[in-house]
């Protein structure tokens, strides 16, 4: 089965060495997808025939947004607490328990069924990969189904088990369970972990030993680091070599630096500090510095509870100073640096054919026309949605 998108006005490669500028921008061209795969892009004058067509009708087509930080497996609803912050409380992460407890009481079917509907709601609107992870269990059982579960709906799994610490646990031994049984348990599931280095949740000294453990059991590595306070977790991540250090809202000059001469990517997550009236990441900083970016929705019931990639390239535009070629490109091939995916995030022959029809005659209407439905059509893995 080969499909044909022909009459595209502005086709976003990611590929400086197909188009112009940072997102490699083409005119006037037209894409044939053969199966799962990209097998041809040139002007549309020159577009080979194709089983099916679909005309672009002069209107954007981007790479599929990569989703690199979501947390989809859990029960319950945490409106009221998102009510009670905007009327003045802080954030402290605390309500991580209350998910969990609605977590642990749900069944299979609930979770997966809560799950998938997050899954299909992000695909509405132009997700085509979404990394799930596990952290509202947080003891073996659970957290082993979490994955379980998570991985029906992706291939980007994370083990979360270092979310928080449980209420009635000693944290030491709770320590010791995240790197020991617990992993033992969850691996199967998962390809990556990740540990919540913040206030309140993990320090440095217990990060280190979770993510390393983690790491000899052969899962890869990132990190929820430096969100609510400064601390180590982006040192951390850097030296590990994690994939991405997620958040990066409270930065040292030797966090950036070490960011920038890494391969780990500062995944900067714009809705949660939207959902919680805190200051944003300084993205104009790393940029300039040259730390790779991505953009990702942080989707969870607490402190960011959206699923749409175009709102978190609207507020990385409005309120992180990016230009809009930039949140694209984070929201696109930076996600795909933040899972060291290759096969994602830039249209070329051979890439997977992950990608949308913008109903805009541009990128830029993405942050130019925030909160509109603008994703037409939505093509994962080569199938039209
Ligand atoms: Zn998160």
């Amino acid at each position: 089965m080969s499909i044909l998108i022909d009459n595209i006005g502005e086709l976003v490669t990611n590929d400086q060495a197909q188009g112009e500028g940072l997102l490699g921008i083409r005119r006037d061209v037209a894409v044939v997808v053969e199966g799962d795969r990209i097998a041809w892009i040139g002007p549309s004058g020159q577009k080979p025939a194709a089983d099916a067509r679909i005309d672009a009708q002069q209107r954007a087509v981007l790479p599929g947004f990569v989703d690199s930080h979501a947390h989809l497996v859990f029960a319950g609803d945490r409106a009221a607490e998102f009510g009670a912050r905007m009327a003045g409380e802080p954030y402290t992460g605390g309500g991580i328990r209350t998910t969990m407890a609605a977590t642990r009481a749900a069944s299979d079917d609930e979770l997966l069924g809560n799950a998938s509907r997050l899954v299909d709601e992000a695909r509405r609107q132009g997700t085509t990969t979404i990394e799930i992870k596990s952290g509202y269990g947080l003891n073996v059982a659970d957290e082993a189904r979490s994955l379980r579960l998570a991985a029906k709906l992706t291939t980007e799994t994370t083990f979360l088990g270092a979310h928080v610490v449980p209420p009635g646990s000693d944290p030491d031994a709770y320590v010791d369970l995240v790197k020991g049984d617990m992993l033992d348990a969850c691996a199967p599931y998962a390809k990556w972990a990740d540990v919540f280095c913040d206030r309140g949740a993990f320090d440095g000294d217990q990060t280190r030993a979770i993510l390393e453990a983690a790491a000899r059991k052969g899962l890869q590595l990132r990190v929820h680091a430096n969100q609510l306070v400064a601390g180590p977790g982006v040192q951390l991540a850097v030296e590990l070599d994690a994939a991405s250090a997620d958040h990066c809202t409270h930065v040292s000059e030797a966090d950036v630096a070490a960011l920038a001469g890494s391969n780990t990517v500062a995944t900067l997550l714009p809705g949660a500090e939207f959902s919680t009236r805190s200051p944003y990441p300084d993205a104009r900083r790393l940029l300039d510095a040259g730390v790779t970016v991505a953009l990702a929705t942080d989707c969870n019931p607490g402190s960011s509870y959206t699923s749409s990639m175009p709102f978190c390239i609207a507020l990385a535009v409005r309120d992180m100073r990016m230009t809009p070629a930039e949140a694209v490109h984070a929201a696109t091939a930076g996600g795909a640096r933040a899972l060291r995916r290759d096969d994602i995030g830039r249209l070329r022959p051979g890439a997977r054919a992950d990608l949308t029809v913008l109903d805009a005659p541009s990128h830029i209407h993405l942050a130019y026309r925030p909160g509109v439905p603008l994703i037409s059509t939505v093509l994962h893995n080569g199938v039209p949605r």
